[in-house]
C-alpha cells in the first residue's frame, strides 16, 4: 500500500486541526471520500443529471444507464446472482427496517422467535423490537464470550425450530470482531429460519460474497466505504423479494395505478418508490471501483497488519481497558477502549486537542454496553488510508492524555 500516493486521493486528510496534523480515526462512523468519488458525482451533476427511468430524452437515458450500471457494479461487488436482488436504500438502517417490516409481515407469527445478539447496533435491534411487539413474538439475544466474541454454543441453543428470523452483524462496530456468518447461516437454515446480516462494518474492509454466505438478506451503507451519505444497499434473495410487499408506495415502483388499486413494478424497482438517489448510487459505484482497484483482500490484510501493530501497544498502556478480543488476529480496525478514571468524552476531547479524531459514547449499541457493564467507551477506528505513523501518534496521544489527567499537562 503506497500511502504517499493513496492519500493524495483524500485531500480532507491533509489539514491541520487544533494546530496538529489531522489524524482521522473515526472511520466506523463514516469514512472519507476519495477524489474519484467526488468527481463521479460532480460529473453526473455537471453533465448527465435528469430523472431516471421515465424519460426518453438523452440526459434521462444517460442518467438511467449510469444508475443501473451502478446497480450492476454493486451486484458484482457482493456477488449477488442478479441485479434484481440489489435494492438501493438510504443506508443500512433503512435496509434493515425494510426487511423487518416487510419480511416480518411474511414470516413472523404470534409465538415465534427472532434471534439477534448482544453486540448489535441499534439499527439491528429496534426494528426487531417493533416487529416482535406487533406480532407478539419474542426477541432473544445470543450471549458473548468473555473475549467479546459470539458464543456459538449459545447461538445454537437460542436458534430453534421456533425461530423465524436470525439477524446478526457481520462485524461489530464496537468489539471489532468478525462473526462466522456462513456457519451461522447454515445453522439458521437448518432450523428453517431466515438469515439477515448487517454488513455495515464488513463491506468497507473485506471481500463479501453473499452467495458464499448464503444469507437471505445483507444490508450495508455507502458512506462507510468511501461512498456518499444517503445511499445504501439491501441485498435479498429473489424468492423472498418476490413475496414481500414494498414498504413505500408512489411513483417508480408501480406497474398500473387504477382508482382503487395498483400493481407493482418488477424487481428491483418494486421497492424503490419515488425519485432515487442517482448521484448517491453513482458515487457508491465509484467508491466500489476505488476499493476494488486497491483490492478488498489487500485492504483487509493491511488493516490486519495495522491492528497487529497498534493493539498490543494500546493494551500495554497501564490503565487501558480494551473491549473485545486482545488477540489482534481476532480483531478488525475498530478498537473500543477506556482509560481508568477518565471519562471517554474527556479522552476524545483531549485526543482532538492533539488533532486526533476518535469517537466516545455508546456507539449506538446500548444493550452491548450494558452487557459489558460500562456506560461509554472511546473508540478509534482505522481504515486503509491510516498509516503506522498515525498509529504511533495515536498511542503517544493516549499516553499524553493519561499524563494530562494525572498531572495536567499535554
Ligand atoms: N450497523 C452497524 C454495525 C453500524 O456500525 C452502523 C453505523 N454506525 C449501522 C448499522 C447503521 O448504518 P447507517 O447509519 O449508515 O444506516
Amino acid at each position: 500500500m503506497n500511502h504517499t500516493k493513496l492519500r493524495q486521493d483524500f485531500p480532507i486528510l491533509d489539514q491541520i486541526v487544533n494546530d496538529e496534523p489531522l489524524i482521522y480515526l473515526d472511520n466506523a462512523a463514516t469514512t472519507q471520500k476519495p477524489i474519484p468519488v467526488l468527481q463521479a458525482m460532480d460529473d453526473y451533476y455537471h453533465h448527465n443529471n435528469a430523472n431516471v427511468h421515465r424519460g426518453v430524452h438523452t440526459l434521462a437515458e444517460r442518467a438511467t444507464t449510469q444508475y443501473e450500471n451502478a446497480r450492476e457494479t454493486t451486484r458484482r461487488f457482493i456477488n449477488a446472482r442478479e441485479t434484481a436482488e440489489v435494492l438501493f436504500t438510504r443506508g443500512a438502517t433503512t435496509s434493515l427496517n425494510w426487511v423487518a417490516q416487510s419480511m416480518g409481515e411474511l414470516v413472523v407469527h404470534e409465538g415465534d422467535e427472532i434471534v439477534i445478539s448482544y453486540m448489535e447496533h441499534h439499527a439491528n435491534i429496534v426494528p426487531w423490537q417493533q416487529l416482535a411487539k406487533k406480532k407478539k413474538a419474542t426477541l432473544k439475544y445470543i450471549a458473548l464470550t468473555a473475549e467479546g466474541e459470539l458464543n456459538l454454543d449459545d447461538a445454537k441453543a437460542q436458534i430453534t425450530e421456533k425461530t423465524a428470523i436470525v439477524a446478526l452483524t457481520h462485524v461489530s462496530n464496537v468489539l471489532g470482531v468478525i462473526n462466522p456468518i456462513q456457519e451461522l447461516t447454515a445453522y439458521a437454515h437448518q432450523k428453517g429460519a431466515v438469515m439477515v446480516v448487517d454488513g455495515a462494518q464488513a463491506t468497507p474492509h473485506m471481500p463479501v460474497d453473499v452467495q458464499a454466505l448464503d444469507c437471505d438478506f445483507y444490508a450495508f451503507s455507502g458512506h462507510k466505504m468511501c461512498g456518499p451519505t444517503g445511499i445504501g444497499v439491501l441485498y435479498g434473495k429473489r424468492h423472498w423479494l418476490e413475496q414481500m410487499e414494498p414498504i413505500e408506495f408512489g411513483g417508480e415502483m408501480i406497474n398500473f395505478v387504477h382508482l382503487q388499486d395498483s400493481t407493482w413494478s418488477e424487481l428491483p424497482w418494486k421497492f424503490e418508490a419515488g425519485t432515487p438517489n442517482m448521484a448517491g448510487a453513482i458515487g457508491l459505484a465509484a467508491a466500489i471501483d476505488y476499493l476494488e482497484n486497491i483490492g478488498l483482500s489487500a485492504i483487509h490484510d493491511y488493516e490486519a497488519e495495522l491492528v497487529a501493530y497498534v493493539l498490543p501497544k494500546l493494551a500495554a498502556i497501564d490503565g487501558v481497558t480494551i473491549y473485545g478480543p486482545t488477540d489482534p488476529a481476532k480483531h478488525t480496525g475498530v478498537i473500543a477502549f477506556n482509560l481508568d478514571d477518565v471519562h471517554p468524552h474527556d479522552v476524545a476531547t483531549a485526543m482532538d486537542m492533539q488533532g486526533i479524531a476518535v469517537r466516545a459514547g455508546h456507539h449506538c449499541a446500548q444493550p452491548l454496553l450494558k452487557y459489558l457493564d460500562v456506560s461509554a467507551t472511546a473508540r478509534a477506528s482505522f481504515y486503509f488510508y491510516n498509516t503506522k505513523a498515525e498509529a504511533d501518534a495515536f498511542i503517544e496521544a493516549v499516553y499524553a492524555t493519561k499524563e494530562f489527567f494525572q498531572h495536567g499537562t499535554i
